[in-house]
């Protein structure tokens, strides 16, 4: 329909009077100014006038006349025939009715009907009148806008929904191609995105060729829409000189184009529209392509936030599924809604066990109400999040340890929604504390409590003891020969002895008492809870009896025995530390008093061991302070009579504690080890006074000299010797060693190694004390022994005794078997020296022959060798009663 309005026409007929020309002249005017058409309707609402701006379509008139809206094949677009039959059934007016009309020639048109009832004087309706508007355009416009509208909102990415929106606008307006620009961020460049075409063969050449552009803005007429951020409009594309692409318009023949800027996020791009010609937009244009610039700019701006949201979530549940920690979300009331997959790892659910499972199920029975107190603050908002550590439980039944970190998810309006937690694996960190708590508090070893565990325990069995009014008792344990088993066979062995022990120890005990190893190979026992403190002697009695059982260590039955020393409360001390000390001591007493045996504290003890402690300062410095001394006894030959060696004894005088007796210093000097420097230095004087003899012109004899457990083990012991053998020049055949049964016993291949070494040297070995200890004779043969001392406790009661001197006869006949020399120790009597001859021990010892005396003094006893033995016992006498 031409825009154009035309003159009123005169219509063909009879010529009208002044008054209705003039009225017919309004009504043309009208419709000019106002409208497309005028029409009129009869009662019957069929057309009976029509007047139309148009010439055209009021020639179209007479073809309408008669008929009545809905037989000229019209659609309703807001609204029905029936309502609008209705309407007019009623007599009622109507406004903007929209009805669509499809023309062979113009295509789709849009018709905006407005009419008014008209009533004869009879107030019957004698039918209708009113206008019609052609709103093509306007119509055009707003379903363009809708459309692209729902477009931009269905199509499911923003470039995919701009295409189709810049094909609807080039469709429905009749352009050939539509483009969209947008700037790149990275360099500040406008760069071709998205474009459509009617020809499809066109635009992939544009495309491929707007791909390579990047405008400056300001550039080209892209560049200048970007800039100005107002629509442009270019009538001929081949008068413009701010084109990037001069020779677009003459290849492509698209002469004109208009452009439009879209506002999104603060930033301009644009949409770029070129056809053979478009018209100069109008207003209504203008404002639709702003509009649609500004939806299409809300469609990328949501298109962006989408697209950030989904990147956010993804990023999200990416960062959720990667982390090395679990993560769940639940409910107020206490179950999962959702769970990583770390969470599933770290309790062995799948995701579907997991989901709808409450926290209190999957919590350690004894972690279940763990956080309800501080959980109820964080959802009241006392607090904002919440930290703690508990115990979750496996499916497989297996405990894990769990830190979590929690806070709390709220609603808009502010109600609680969920509950967040970071779940954190800390098991290994857990079993880390509790191995350093187990290290702090336990022997690792033995596994039993240590020290300061026992120490807490004790204090704890004392108070309780206290307020019951009961007793308890400390039993201090030490075993007795465990150096030797530990030296020489090895650490290795000694721990497991040690944890033998400690299993023994555990299995004399009740449930209620406790063991604990304080270092070394002490141990100590708290008996709790006693109604006397007699009840700790069955406990003792029990301890002795189950150590003393064989323990087999590497294949080697060994046996050990323990001494214990026993304090109780309240009758020795009120408090722990005291008790420990107390039984230490007892302890110590048990060992004086033979070992493998008990003690209870006493006072007496007390002093005993206090004098052991003094005794202990004073020989530190013995050596030094020339204290030490050696004595020498006579050993005789029984079928010469004559003196054929001398055992060296040690004496010490010290000034304040007067002549110490071996028995006494000898084991002291053996636990503190300075027996080491100490037998070293005897036997530098025994060799050395050998030698002394020798250059006073005295026969050669034999030098014995004692050696300790200690010294024996010592590894220094083989240089030791050959040292001072070569130093003092003494014959190596003339030192023999002595050395008892159980030296030897505890590890016998070592000490054969040890014996078949100081033998490669020359040097002779005596077995010292035989009788007393536990080898067998079959044993016996192993060893490289020299000669067999015969102890004194089975010579003393001989003749009287008669088991006595069957021992000593068989010991003697045993020596003969082995082709070693049998020595008696202890020889007081005639009898004894008697009975010895006749069965031909080969040599004695003892008071009967001479006691130990000075080297000067046993020179001159020797001197006299032509004496008989009566005169050496009255000489040995004489010195005795000096
Ligand atoms: P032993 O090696 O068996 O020495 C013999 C002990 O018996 C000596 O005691 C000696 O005085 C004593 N005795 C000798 N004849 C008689 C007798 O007829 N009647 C009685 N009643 N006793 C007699 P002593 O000197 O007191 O030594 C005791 C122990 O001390 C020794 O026993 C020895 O085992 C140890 N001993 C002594 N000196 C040393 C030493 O230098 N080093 C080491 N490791 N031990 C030593
Ligand atoms: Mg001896
Ligand atoms: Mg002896």
């Amino acid at each position: 329909m031409p825009s154009k309005p035309t003159a009123p026409k005169q219509r063909a007929g009879k010529p009208k009077p002044d008054a209705l020309y003039e009225c017919e002249r309004r009504l043309q005017c009208v419709v000019d100014l106002a409208s497309d058409c005028y029409w009129e309707q009869d009662h019957n609402h069929r057309f009976t006038l029509l007047r139309c701006r148009d010439a055209s379509e009021s020639e179209n008139g007479p073809l309408l006349l008669g008929k009545t809206l809905w037989e000229l094949g019209d659609t309703p677009v807001n609204g029905t025939w029936d309502d609008h039959k209705r309407t007019l059934a009623a007599g009622l007016p109507f406004f903007d009715f929209i009805l669509r009309r499809t023309d062979r020639d113009a295509g789709e048109r849009y018709l905006s009907l407005s009419g008014q009832p008209m009533f004869g004087d009879d107030g019957k309706l004698r039918g209708y009148r009113g206008l019609a508007l052609d709103i093509t355009k306007r119509e055009r416009l707003r379903l363009l806008e809708r459309t692209v509208t729902d477009i931009l909102a269905q199509r499911e990415t923003f470039s995919d929904a701009l295409q189709a929106a810049i094909r609807t606008i080039c469709e429905s307006e009749g352009w050939e191609a539509g483009q969209y620009w947008r700037l790149d961020d990275e360099d500040d460049r406008m760069r071709f995105d998205v474009s459509w075409s009617v020809s499809r063969k066109v635009i992939d050449e544009i495309t491929a060729e707007a791909r390579s552009l990047a405008l400056k803005p300001g550039v080209g007429l892209v560049g200048t829409v970007w800039a100005t951020g107002q629509p442009l409009w270019v009538p001929d594309l081949r008068k413009e000189t701010r084109l990037a692409r001069k020779d677009v318009a003459k290849r492509t023949g698209w002469n004109s184009a208009l452009l439009s800027p879209v506002f999104c996020r603060e930033q301009v791009v644009v949409l770029d529209f070129n056809a053979r010609h478009i018209p100069k937009p109008d207003e209504r244009l203008l404002q639709i392509l702003r509009v649609l610039g500004m939806q299409v700019g809300h469609a990328h701006e949501r298109a962006l936030a989408l697209e950030q949201l989904r990147e956010s979530e993804e990023r999200y549940s990416s960062t959720v599924e990667l982390a090395a920690i679990g993560i769940s979300h639940v409910s107020m009331d206490g179950r999962f809604i959702h769970v990583n997959h770390q969470l599933c790892d770290m309790l062995g659910y799948t995701r579907d066990e997991l989901i709808g499972r409450t926290i209190q199920e999957i919590s350690h029975p004894e972690d279940v109400n763990a956080t309800d107190g501080t959980r109820a603050q964080l959802h009241s908002g006392q607090i904002n999040s919440l930290k703690f550590e508990k115990r979750y439980r496996r499916k497989d039944g297996t405990t894990i340890w769990v830190r979590i970190t929690s806070a709390l998810r709220r609603g808009a309006a502010g109600t609680p929604l969920y509950d967040i937690s970071v779940v954190e694996d800390i098991s290994d960190r857990k079993a880390a504390e509790e191995r350093i708590l187990y290290l702090a508090t336990h022997d690792e070893m033995t596994a039993l409590p240590n020290r300061a565990t026992f120490s807490e325990l004790l204090d704890h069995a004392v108070e309780s003891a206290q307020r019951r009014s009961r007793q308890c008792a400390v039993l201090f344990i030490d075993l007795d020969r465990f150096k030797i088993i530990n030296d020489s066979l090895g650490h290795e062995a000694g721990d497991i002895l040690l944890k033998e022990i400690s299993s023994r120890l555990g299995g004399c005990l009740r449930k209620s008492d406790v063991v604990a190893r304080l270092g070394g190979d002490e141990f100590v026992v708290l008996l709790d809870d006693l109604e006397d403190s007699m009840q700790a002697v069955t406990v003792a009695r029990k301890i002795l009896a189950s150590v003393l059982e064989p323990v087999q260590i590497m294949g080697q039955e060994c046996r050990v025995t323990v001494s214990i020393g026993i304090a109780s409360y309240p009758r020795d001390a009120t408090d722990g530390l005291s008790l420990m000390k107390l039984a230490d001591l007892a302890m110590y007493g048990a060992k004086e008093e033979g070992k493998n045996t008990f003690q209870f504290y006493s006072k007496e003890r007390n002093q005993i061991s206090v004098e052991r402690l003094t005794l202990e300062a004073h020989l530190r410095r013995a050596l030094e302070q020339n204290e030490l001394s050696i004595q020498y006894q006579g050993k005789i030959d029984l079928r010469t009579h004559t003196i054929e060696g001398a055992e060296a004894l040690l004496r010490w005088w010290n000034h304040e504690l007067g002549t110490v007796p071996p028995s006494r210093f000898i084991p002291i000097a053996e636990d503190t080890g300075l027996i080491v420097p100490i037998g070293k230095w005897v036997l530098r004087c025994a060799c050395e006074q050998n030698i002394a003899w020798q250059r006073q012109g005295l026969p050669r004899i034999v030098t014995a000299v004692n050696l300790s457990p200690r010294q024996f083990r010592d590894a220094n012991l083989l240089n030791d010797i050959a040292e001072v053998l070569e130093e003092t020049g003494l014959a190596p055949e003339l030192l023999e060693l002595e050395i008892t049964e159980n030296m030897i016993m505890s590890n016998a291949d070592r000490a054969a190694e040890i014996i078949t070494a100081v033998k490669a040297l020359g040097v002779k070995f005596a077995i010292d004390d035989f009788g007393t200890g536990y080898s067998s004779l079959s044993q016996l043969k192993r060893f490289p022994i020299d000669t067999l001392k015969v102890d004194r406790s089975f010579i003393r009661d001989i003749p009287e005794n008669v088991q006595d001197q069957a021992i000593a006869k068989a010991i003697i006949s045993m020596g003969k078997t082995l082709g070693v020399a049998v020595v008696a120790e202890g020889v007081e009597t005639a009898a004894q020296h008697a009975f010895l001859r006749a069965h031909a021990c080969d040599a004695v010892q003892g008071f009967y022959f001479g006691k130990p005396c000075h080297p000067d003094a046993f020179a001159r006893l020797w001197n006299n060798t032509a004496a008989s033995f009566p005169q050496r016992r009255e000489l040995a006498q004489s010195q005795q009663d000096n």
